[in-house]
């Protein structure tokens, strides 16, 4: 895809977020609990989050959108094809 494509949807892996320690995934799970309270989605094995909260994410975790969904791609939270989402960077 060229760079005027918009960033990949942004699915988090729920089940691969529980199984991490929570030094490192904390906030993200608090972060995607409250997301699915605020929706009432509580049965789905992943969870579609916003653009928008990916930045809030990122300045939560001290890092860049796209250091940070590297990060989740590295955890396993994330598919490999997330890695585009460095376009946020720009
Ligand atoms: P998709 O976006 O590729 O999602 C595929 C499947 O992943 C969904 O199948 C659902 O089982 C799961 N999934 C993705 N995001 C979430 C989430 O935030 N919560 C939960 N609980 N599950 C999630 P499903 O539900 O049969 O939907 C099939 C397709 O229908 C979706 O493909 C999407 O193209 C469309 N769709 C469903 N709900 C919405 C929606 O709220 N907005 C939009 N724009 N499309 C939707
Ligand atoms: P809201 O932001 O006022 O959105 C109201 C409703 O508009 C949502 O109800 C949903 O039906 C629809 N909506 C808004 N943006 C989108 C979108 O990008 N895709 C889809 N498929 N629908 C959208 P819902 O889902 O019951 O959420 C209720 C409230 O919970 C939202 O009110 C918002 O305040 C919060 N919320 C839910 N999911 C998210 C999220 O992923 N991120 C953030 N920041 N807030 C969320
Ligand atoms: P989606 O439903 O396929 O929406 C794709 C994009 O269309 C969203 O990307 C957003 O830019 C735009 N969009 C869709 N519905 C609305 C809306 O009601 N208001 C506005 N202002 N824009 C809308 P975004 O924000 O990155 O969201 C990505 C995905 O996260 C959405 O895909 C949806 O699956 C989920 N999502 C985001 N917010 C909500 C929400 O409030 N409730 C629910 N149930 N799902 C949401």
């Amino acid at each position: 895809p060229s760079g005027s494509e918009p960033a990949a949807k942004i699915v988090i892996n729920l089940e691969r977020l529980q199984q991490l320690p929570a030094e490192k995934a904390g906030p993200l799970a608090r972060y995607a609990a409250a997301i699915q309270s605020q929706r009432g989605d509580y049965n789905g094995k992943v969870l579609s989050i916003r653009n928008e909260d990916l930045r809030s994410l990122a300045i939560i975790y001290d890092m860049s959108p796209g250091e940070l969904s590297d990060q989740l791609v590295d955890w396993g939270v994330l598919p490999p094809e997330a890695r585009v989402a460095r376009a946020l960077d720009e």
